[in-house]
């Protein structure tokens, strides 16, 4: 056993060196991958850096960040001298990553110098609408009918409003309807009512607008004009309202994502209009207890994100009158600056949303609620 030993060892001795070398060579070219990686690491940086700058040049001269021409000619060009082992394939779809991390990046940067963002313009931003001012401090109440129907019917709203010390009339003329065979609205005819009406009251009118045509001949009657949910990313309209004089409620779209909603309103201030409310009014779940889910946290992110004032509509947000108090409070407490309630002198025989509409005087009501609860509101 010792002879053998001896010999063993000697074997062991010189498979030890062998064994070395390799560790030493496998150590060696660990090494030098380290340093490949870090190079690249510091390459990838680099061009982050460049493709920031690039966006940022972009972003002045108003051009879209991204180009698929460019991204393309970059991409053949680099199969064309790809020395290989890896194939071209592989080649493109690694540098298509490199690209699509780079534009994320030039799309965070963009988010902070939106127009809309709180990054870019720390205040908050006031909306006034006659003696009202939106977004002061003080919640505002926009109230009135989901549909303008008739005189009488809009003016014994009106009443109300004037007799609780409030301004902001909302009814519609131009309806959205899911179904073409629905009440469309009066349309100008109703537009005329609600001016009378305000005007008698010394109200301001609220209403929505459906297409840029109607735009401009509707301002004599139309004090904030209200883009609707289904029209939230209706650009056209989007670009004519950032031409007008008068500040725009913009609803939230029915599926729409904050980030969405945050650009559609980015639209209407980068053609010039400053004065935009965003309108949170539910989303589409799966849930069927409510019409929408009122997502009560898109108002603290709006807020936290962008410096314009945020309403709740409760009642497209509930499709019930039932929880439109509770609702509101919810708001209130999370930071809204306004609030939209759908009232009618007769609900139960209303044109449009007669289930979610209150009369006046559960109106009365749940204004006194809230009064309680959060003290003055305009
Ligand atoms: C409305 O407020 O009249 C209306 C139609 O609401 P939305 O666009 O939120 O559905
Ligand atoms: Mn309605």
């Amino acid at each position: 056993m010792p002879g053998t030993g001896t010999e063993r060892v000697g074997e062991l001795g010189s498979r030890e060196t062998e064994e070395q070398t390799a560790e030493r060579t496998l150590q060696a070219l660990r090494k030098e991958l380290d340093e490949i990686n870090a190079e690249i690491l510091r390459w990838l940086s680099r061009r982050a850096e460049v493709v920031l700058e690039i966006g940022r040049l972009k972003l002045r001269q108003g051009i879209n960040r991204f180009d698929p021409v460019r991204e393309k000619e970059m991409l053949d060009r680099l199969a064309a001298m790809n020395p290989g082992p890896f194939d071209d394939t592989t080649i493109r779809h690694i540098f298509k990553t490199i690209f699509a991390a780079s534009l994320q990046l030039q799309k965070k940067e963009e988010g902070a110098s939106l127009l809309v963002s709180r990054k870019r313009h720390p205040e908050d931003t006031v909306v006034e609408v006659g003696p009202v001012r939106i977004g002061a401090g003080v919640p505002a109440v926009v109230a009135g009918p989901c549909s303008v129907e008739s005189y009488e019917q809009t003016r014994a709203v009106a009443e109300a409003l004037r007799e609780e010390g409030l301004t902001l009339l909302r009814g519609g003329a131009f309806k959205p309807r899911t179904s073409p065979y629905d009440f469309q609205g009066l349309g100008f005819d109703g537009l005329r009512i609600l001016r009378e009406v305000a005007d008698e009251f010394g109200l301001k009118v609220v209403s929505e607008i459906l297409a840029p045509e109607d735009l401009e001949m509707a301002l004599p009657y139309i004090d904030v004009v209200q883009i609707g949910a289904r029209n939230m990313q209706n650009f056209a309209l989007l670009k004519a309202a950032g031409h007008i004089d008068r500040p725009v409620l913009l609803k939230r779209g029915l599926s729409a994502t904050i980030e969405e909603f945050k650009y559609a309103a980015e639209y209407i201030l980068a053609h010039g209009n400053p004065n935009v409310i965003l309108c949170e009014r539910g989303i589409r779940t799966f849930e069927r207890a409510t019409r929408n889910t009122l997502d009560i946290s898109a108002v603290p992110i709006l807020k936290a994100e962008t410096h314009l004032p945020v309403c709740v509509d409760v009642t497209h947000a509930a499709g019930r009158r039932d929880i439109l108090l509770p609702l509101a409070k919810a708001a209130l407490a999370a930071g809204a600056d306004a609030l939209m309630i759908e009232v009618h002198p007769q609900p139960e025989v209303a044109l449009s949303d007669a289930q979610q509409q209150v009369n006046i005087p559960d109106f009365r009501a749940w204004l006194e609620e809230i009064r309680q609860m959060f003290g003055g509101i305009v």
